[in-house]
């Protein structure tokens, strides 16, 4: 099968957008992500999948904690910042939650203690046991077919 195929196929799956946060040695860390679920309700499990080659990948083994930070509809240009797409010239302001670096201007916030990771294919999925929530009343950033998008409600009929 095709890669470009898969990809296609996946990217049909319209998702919201994520910035996973980290810190090591008093360095905050960024990494846009939309491989995102929640697990379990009892205990609260939620689940990143993050490829092999991202270097936020050794980071969340070195932390053993990290933040999911689900962006709003007006945080593209977070979301390009880091995934790497561009390169902002003011800096990204974090504050602080539950002892993990957050972007303050996000839908939500959900901290999480590392529980456990399984290494599957070239990806890991790190599962993360949820220490805290924040969440704002916002509108969701969407990511569909490789575009950034608003949310639109349907007329009920
Ligand atoms: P780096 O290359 O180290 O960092 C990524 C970018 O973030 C760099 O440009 C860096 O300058 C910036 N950055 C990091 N920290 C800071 C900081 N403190 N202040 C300002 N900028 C900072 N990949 C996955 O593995 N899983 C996914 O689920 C996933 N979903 C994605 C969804 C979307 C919508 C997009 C666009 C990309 C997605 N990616 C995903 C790809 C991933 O975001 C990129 O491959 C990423 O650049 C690689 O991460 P890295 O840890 O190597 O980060």
């Amino acid at each position: 099968m095709e890669d470009r195929l898969f990809r296609n196929a996946m990217g049909s799956f319209a998702t919201g957008v994520t910035v996973i946060t980290t810190e090591i040695a008093e360095e905050v860390y960024g990494m846009t992500a939309n491989a995102f679920m929640s697990i379990s309700l009892n205990p609260k499990l939620v689940a990143i999948s993050i490829g092999e080659h991202a270097r936020m990948h050794q980071y969340i083994k070195d932390a053993k904690q990290f933040a999911i930070n689900i962006l709003s509809s007006d945080q593209q240009m977070v979301s390009k910042q880091f995934a790497g797409q561009v390169n902002l010239e003011s800096k990204i302001p974090f504050g602080s939650y539950k002892g993990l670096p957050i972007l303050e201007d996000a839908l939500a916030v959900v901290t999480c203690q590392l529980h456990c990771d399984y290494v599957v294919g070239d990806h890991t999925i790190f599962i993360g046991q949820v220490t805290g929530i924040k969440l704002e009343q916002k509108e969701p950033l969407v990511f569909s077919q490789g575009k950034y998008r608003k949310l639109q409600k349907l007329e009920d009929e």
